[in-house]
């Protein structure tokens, strides 16, 4: 059985103040327990001041990038090394927003993959195809492409304590969801193209879906057989939506 992950990716937003109110929200919300894990993956800055504020709590922390370098004259990055230092659990690789804006292809993102695993983080690889994509019926090229360029660089087994993240460029922030079968469709798609290179594997990795996820329409995609929880950008940054969505899961 695969225990649900909800993870709320906070984007480059926060203070220490929004901080400290939030969090103190969702520990009186979690107190009552939940069944789904619970991330939360503030910007690099804020990582201390979370870690502090959910200590003894059931939340996981996560960052939202990484280098692929160890340490060094890399000016401007933050290594595994130190978000494992910090406390770090998860790191999420290979965003769209990586992707599209800063120009992080495949391999450059399984090389970041790599990097997590070697320090001992649980990486999220986000994977997901632009709405030309879809529209063009590529769909499952592009998340192939994606997923294969970190099966080929690091072994499939380098997945089983990994996460997957499908989330479609189109449904980002943009209020547009993948309606539950057009996610569960490449849901399976992304297990059975593990499966084809190792079925255990396959069968316990989460594949969290990701995409104007709110709490009105969380509850019908978790219930799809693929589907393993959530990654939650603008959602996660209120505590009453973020938590209903935690216990759709
Ligand atoms: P969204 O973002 O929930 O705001 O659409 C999801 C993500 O980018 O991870």
């Amino acid at each position: 059985m695969r225990q649900p992950l909800v993870a709320g990716n906070w984007k480059m937003n926060g203070s220490l103040k929004a901080n400290e109110a939030l969090l103190g929200d969702l520990r009186k919300a979690l107190s009552g327990g939940i069944k789904a894990e619970v991330a939360v993956c503030p910007p690099f800055v804020y990582l201390p001041q979370v870690a502090g504020l959910i200590d003894g709590q059931p939340m996981a922390l996560g960052a939202q990038d990484l280098s692929d370098q160890d340490a060094g004259a890399f000016t401007g990055e933050v290594s595994g090394t130190m978000l494992k230092d910090l406390g770090c659990e998860y790191v999420i690789v290979g965003h769209s927003e990586r992707r599209s804006l800063y120009g992080e292809g495949d391999e450059f993102t399984a090389r970041k993959f790599a990097a997590a695993r070697r320090h001992g983080l649980k990486p999220i690889l986000c994977v997901g195809e632009l709405l030309e994509e879809r529209e063009s019926g590529v769909t499952e090229q592009v998340v192939a492409r994606q997923l294969d360029a970190v099966m080929d660089l690091e072994g499939v087994s380098a997945l089983a304590d990994a996460v997957i993240a499908y989330e479609p460029v189109w449904a980002i922030g943009t209020g547009k969801t993948a309606s539950p079968e057009q996610a569960q469709a490449v849901h399976a798609f992304i297990r059975a193209r593990v499966a084809e290179r190792d079925a255990q594997v396959a069968e316990g990795l989460r594949i969290l879906y990701g995409g104007s996820v709110k709490a009105d329409n969380a509850a019908e995609l978790f219930s799809q057989p693929d589907i393993d929880g959530g990654l939650i950008g603008g959602a996660s940054l209120k505590a009453d939506d973020f938590m209903a969505i935690c216990r759709a899961a």
